[in-house]
């Protein structure tokens, strides 16, 4: 079959006319090319760089590059946050190599240094390929990962001028070994911070400390290095910047890179005749409804990634698609994910960039590093939970001349559906903002030992860890970790590596193990906090297209027992939430309401789970549990009114629980427009009378230890937030609540009790009382 040439305005007409689906089209937003605007080179920039550049094709840098290059060169902190493919790099890359080039130029060859770092080891090599590219072999740039053979490290501490690598690294190997790398930190003038928008939730916050743990080691040896970030599309990218690197920073946003014309579509699926929870209509899922179109553009011999949002989802979407399709193409679509083994992955990469793939369902695995730009479309089963990604996905499509289609398909939930009828939440000014808090005491403590281990903390070491550091550093003292010696300053007490206490990227807990039964072969692995949803005894698993039964979850050696099978099914787990009030520490009047934020603890137990039927949703059925509860210490944002508001709400007692049950649901779905969590990452409670309040309570909060920052995220900009929130459920169609506005994929009532209509009275009763101006300030 030839490659598709059809324009993008024809691509999606082929998927409207077909099957009478006109009225699922909500939105089409036509982005027209833009032309680009060039600056000349700065000053700065060595001849040998700009002749590199123009062997590339670079004449000349588009404006935006020049501006991050002259604040670099000036020894600024910036973040450059510009569109995909909108020459980030060249941005950090021309001022750095710039730099190490002139250091080559030191009697030693390396009068300067540079330290670049990665969300991921596949962005990281492709960076230095660039790297090689633009600057004289002299400047030597270097992978520094855990694939990095011993015998090589030395040769990369001695002689690299710029190094890659990746806050992992960073942490586990650089930090602690610093007097190996003296001579590369003593010259280290530039950090690089790439795709620094990933950086986000508990990981950001604890790469925030890793950049403060280098800050101080550098100043140790008299280096002050500048920070140079690149962000995707947010709401404030300065203020992320200075809140992942403890500095101020410029931000660089005025996006002058030219584009290509892409039609971006919003599309909601139908509603089917099958019933869900509660007798609530339910939507045909994305997944199905991108299994459809995918079939139809493979047809059309159009190339088209369908990003999804679950491991799962990419399977799903592939089986369908190659069941629709006839047996010639059913071979050219596949799927991908992470959990494939290494070489898997290899092999369906070369296959969607050699064409042999004309069709492949992904999930954000394929989103970072690799080169699969060229698609003539994209489908995004689902809002993929950020704008970046959003914006990093649809930029896969038709790069640079011809057009390109971008398809968002909405979930059955409130959140999808409020951006299909909300076409300005994505295309005009960004709202949302990237979200971490490093000042979580979860966070900051082991970071604290690590620094202590590095060097022994002084006083004027304190500040740079900031706010809750100084009153944490007794409390580890008191738990025999950290000791405070005659000279003032902390030192680390153990034998162990302080490094070690910590995994950036953990969450708690060994992952457990997916193991065939039959075989004992291992299939791949799941977070530990993940296990009890997803891998309970009766859970359906699926891996390389084949469905799995889960035998036994053994929470004891961290093993999942599962064995082939092939269920008419997918399981969801159902599970029973309490919370208690630690400690209150804002509180702001809404009239006779309040907003509070503070400290809570949460318990958390499984408690059973439905089995629902693949592609409709309709449940099959219910089973029962037996898994230990689980607490987590975390921070809220809560509201409550009184008795007098829902009398004048007309909220009679008995319609409470369901009134603030659905408003609960609503804003958590609603709450990762503005905060980049996943509705996932928070939880909630909505109780007519709790205990320490003693008013009704809707309570929304951070599911990590100690907070991520989203919940404090969510009381700064409650009024948006909740007002969002009651318009989605207000302008959903369905009668009584439905998933697309008040019911919970992951409600552990089943939903019930829910009252649409109450939740609206309830929102507005409460919003009536927000301050005008929303104190918006962050
Ligand atoms: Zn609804
Ligand atoms: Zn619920």
């Amino acid at each position: 079959m030839p490659p598709s040439h059809r324009p993008p305005e024809a691509q999606l007409d082929l998927l409207v006319a077909s099957r009478g689906r006109s009225d699922r089209l909500t939105h089409t937003e036509h982005l027209p090319a833009r032309q680009g605007r060039h600056a000349p080179w700065p000053e700065s920039i060595r001849p040998e760089i700009r002749a590199a550049a123009l062997d590339l094709g670079i004449r000349r840098p588009w404006t935006h590059q020049v501006e991050a290059m002259n604040l670099a060169k000036a020894g600024q902190t910036v973040v450059i946050a510009t569109g995909t493919a909108s020459g980030k790099s060249l941005g950090y890359l021309a001022p750095v190599l710039s730099e190490l080039l002139t250091g080559t130029e030191a009697p030693n060859g390396r009068g300067s240094t540079a330290l670049y770092l990665a969300p991921t080891k596949a962005l990281a090599a492709d960076q230095r390929r660039r790297a090689t590219e633009l600057a004289p072999e002299r400047v030597r740039a270097a992978l520094y990962d855990g694939d990095t053979p011993p015998q090589e490290r030395e040769w990369v501490r001695q002689y690299a001028s710029y190094v890659l690598t990746n806050p992992d690294m960073l942490h586990r190997s650089i930090l602690p070994a610093h007097p190996r790398w003296s001579s590369f930190l003593k010259t280290l003038r530039y950090v690089v911070v790439d795709e620094c928008h990933s950086y986000r939730g508990v990981f950001g916050s604890h790469v925030a400390q890793v950049l403060r743990r280098l800050r101080r080691v550098c100043r140790r040896y008299g280096a002050d290095p500048a920070f140079l970030l690149a962000s995707a599309t947010t709401a404030d990218p300065a203020a992320t910047a200075e809140r992942l690197t403890g500095l101020p920073a410029h931000a660089v946003t005025e996006d002058a890179s030219p584009r290509g014309q892409m039609v971006f579509a919003l599309w909601e699926p139908p509603l089917t005749e099958h019933v869900g929870e509660q007798g609530a209509p339910v939507r045909r899922t994305a997944t199905a409804e991108a299994a459809y179109l995918l079939t139809d553009l493979v047809t059309a011999g159009t190339r088209t990634v369908a990003f999804v949002r679950s491991r799962r989802a990419a399977e799903l979407v592939a089986l369908q698609a190659q069941d629709n399709l006839e047996p010639q193409l059913a071979n050219r679509v596949a799927a991908y994910r992470g959990g494939y083994l290494p070489e898997e992955r290899r092999a369906l990469e070369r296959d969607l960039y050699s064409g042999r793939l004309l069709g492949l369902a992904s999930t954000s695995a394929l989103e970072l590093g690799i080169d699969v730009s060229g698609l003539d479309a994209v489908l995004l089963a689902g809002y993929p939970g950020t704008r970046a990604s959003l914006w990093q996905q649809a930029g896969r499509a038709g790069r640079e001349a011809q057009g390109a289609l971008a398809v968002l398909i909405a979930r059955d939930d409130p959140l999808d559906t409020y951006l299909v009828h909300h076409p300005e939440a994505l295309f005009a000014r960004p709202v949302e903002a990237t979200v971490l808090d490093p000042d979580n005491p979860h966070v900051l403590a082991p970071h604290l030992c690590a620094a202590a281990a590095e060097l022994p903390l002084t006083d004027a070491d304190v500040e740079l860890f900031g706010p809750n550091a100084a009153a944490l550093l007794p409390v580890l003292e008191r738990r025999g970790l950290l000791r405070r010696r005659a000279d003032g300053a902390w030192y680390w007490t153990r034998r162990e590596r302080a490094a070690d206490a910590v995994d950036l990227r953990g969450t708690g807990g060994a992952p457990v193990q997916i193991v065939e039964e039959s075989t004992g072969r291992l299939l791949g692995t799941v977070d530990a906090d993940a296990a009890h949803t997803t891998v309970h005894t009766g859970a359906v698993h699926l891996h390389q297209g084949r469905s799995y039964l889960v035998r036994e979850l053994d929470l004891e050696h961290s093993v999942a027992l599962v064995s082939a099978a092939n269920p008419s099914y997918t399981t969801a787990a159902r599970d029973i939430t309490s919370i208690s009030v630690m400690s209150t520490e804002q509180t702001v009047a809404w009239g006779e309401g309040t907003l509070n934020f503070g400290s809570v603890e949460v318990v958390n137990q499984v408690v059973g789970y439905l089995r629902k039927r693949i592609a409709t949703g309709e449940v099959l059925g219910e089973t029962k549990l037996d898994l230990p509860p689980r607490t987590l210490r975390t921070r809220a944002v809560w509201w409550t009114v009184t008795e007098d508001q829902l009398l004048d709400a007309v909220i009679p007692f008995d319609q409470l629980p369901g009134a603030a049950h659905a408003a609960e649901h609503a804003s958590i779905g609603l709450l990762p427009l503005f905060a980049t969590c996943d509705r996932w990452d928070i939880g909630g409670v909505s109780v007519p009378l709790h205990p320490d309040t003693l008013l009704p309570t809707v309570f929304v909060y951070d599911g990590h230890p100690g907070g991520a920052g989203f919940a404090e995220h969510g009381f700064r900009h409650a009024a948006r937030w909740l007002t969002a929130t009651r318009d989605a459920i207000r302008a959903c169609e369905c009668a009584r609540g439905c998933p697309s506005c008040v019911q919970s994929p992951k409600c552990g009532n089943g939903n019930d009790p829910l009252d649409k209509a109450g939740a609206v009275r309830l929102l507005s009763a409460l919003l009536a009382g927000a301050p005008a101006d929303d104190a918006e300030s962050t």
